[in-house]
């Protein structure tokens, strides 16, 4: 069987080794549009923006293991048209070649949401989504005095504390109330918030963007809706991502918020698996909702989980979803998907915060920061199915880990 996956990021690399590592020989080609090894993202935001993790360092896998397994790696093509049909199709990529195939994986990822508002495409206005960005990021960096984020989610945050450490003047503008309001709750957003203050950056929340000042020499402020002007060399933008599924509605594939799946990545077609930022997929612990989890525990189980499937075995059963975030020294760490929650308890403060979600009584997700123990008890309950008691649970003293307990029955 002849499988073609387009995106050669973290889904599409680790379908191409899971495909391998599950016993498949047939031809594998990886497509991807950027240049270059396949690397990983979260340390654009991070290391390698601070200038402290080399570029090497960034590379999924060398290239001697892909072409050790027989990996086609096609860097830098772009797959611009698809053909579909009963018994497979054929891509045409960027430089006039085609590529026939058996199964098609569908790894496109999601491309930085840009600033709707005037000025929006000023020099001196950047995204992070791709090596090349993180790079004229920090060149812009390196010049700058004063630094507007705009966005208060992961990575505007890990950008501001990257930026704040390099003495950077930095403003945060978020429009919710609070920072990363999509994702944990009031106490854990508080607490995030009181780091970035400690160091010296400035959280504005509730503050929507209505223009960018400057010229063709770049940006030079931020114009606030309430009037407010903050000055400004370099903004980014850290606003979103939009999932990558222009060739997903060109062959008629459902398509939502992000190409549509199962648990396992089939998408409408039998033929086609989705898999990482560009799909939606329910999950195990939210059976009833189609979920876009932007993080790369998402991709990379998907990514195996859809390897079993196009080679007609069993998927191994989905693991706890979790993430991390490194802002600065600041380390967050988040289990589980507290959506829905009825109860929440709030261990420790200070230094270290941890925030515990229940649904029915029942552990359902945490939201850690700086403190990998609270992390790992709360990981290893949720997959065994286990709880953590919520009134033992409020003391910080007690390790989560020795509170871990069958759940009663509702
Ligand atoms: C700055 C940053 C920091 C992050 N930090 C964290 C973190 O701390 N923790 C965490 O868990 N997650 C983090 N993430 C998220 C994580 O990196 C993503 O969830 C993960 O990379 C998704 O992998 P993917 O393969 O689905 O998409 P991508 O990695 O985006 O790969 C998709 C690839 O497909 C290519 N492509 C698209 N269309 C085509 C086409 N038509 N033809 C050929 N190629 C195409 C794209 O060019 C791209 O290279 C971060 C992301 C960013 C941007």
């Amino acid at each position: 069987m002849r499988i073609a996956i387009v995106g050669a990021g973290q889904a599409g690399v680790q379908l191409a080794t899971s495909l391998r590592s599950l016993g498949h020989d047939g031809p594998v080609v990886l497509i991807g549009a950027e240049p270059g090894l396949p690397y990983q993202r979260p340390p654009l935001s991070k290391g390698f923006l601070a200038g402290t993790t080399p570029a090497e360092e960034l590379d999924l896998r060398e290239r001697s293991y892909l072409d050790g397994v027989g990996i086609d790696l096609r860097a830098g093509r772009t797959v611009v048209e698809a053909t579909l049909g009963d018994e497979g199709g054929t891509l045409r990529l960027d430089d006039g070649s085609e590529v026939a195939f058996d199964a098609l994986a569908l790894a496109t990822g999601a491309t930085s949401r840009t600033l709707p508002v005037p000025g929006g495409d000023l020099p001196g206005v950047l995204g992070l989504r791709t090596v090349a960005d993180a790079e004229a990021l920090r060149a812009g960096l390196a010049g700058a005095t004063d630094v507007v984020v705009v966005g208060g989610g992961f990575i505007g945050l890990e950008v501001a504390a990257t930026a704040r450490a390099q003495g950077r003047r930095v403003t945060v503008v978020e429009a919710a109330d609070r920072l990363l309001a999509r994702v944990v709750s009031e106490p854990f957003s508080a607490h995030v918030r009181a780091w970035h203050e400690a160091q010296g950056t400035t959280i504005l929340t509730g503050a929507a963007v209505s223009g960018l000042t400057g010229g063709p020499d770049g940006v030079t402020g931020v114009t606030l809706a309430d009037g407010t002007t903050l000055p400004a060399d370099v903004v980014v933008t850290g606003i979103g991502a939009v999932p990558a599924c222009d060739l997903a509605r060109a062959l008629g594939l459902s398509v939502e918020r992000g190409i549509v799946a199962d648990e396992h990545g089939r998408t409408s077609h039998p033929r086609v698996v989705a898999i990482g930022d560009c799909a939606v997929q329910p999950h195990p612990h939210e059976p009833d909702r189609l979920l876009g989890v932007e993080s790369v525990n998402n991709a990379v189980e998907q990514a195996t989980a859809a390897a079993s499937v196009l080679l007609g075995q069993e998927p191994a059963p989905r693991g706890v979803p979790w993430f991390w975030s490194n802002q600065g020294e600041l380390k967050l760490q988040l289990a589980g998907i507290s959506d829905g929650h009825d109860e929440r308890v709030v261990r420790g403060g200070g230094e270290r915060l941890t925030v515990l979600y229940y649904r029915r009584g029942r552990l359902i997700a945490a939201d850690v920061a700086d403190n990998p123990r609270d992390f790992n008890a709360v990981k290893s309950a949720l997959a065994k199915g286990a709880t953590i008691d919520p009134r033992a649970a409020i003391d910080s003293e007690v390790p989560l880990r020795s509170l871990i307990s069958e759940p009663v029955p509702a």
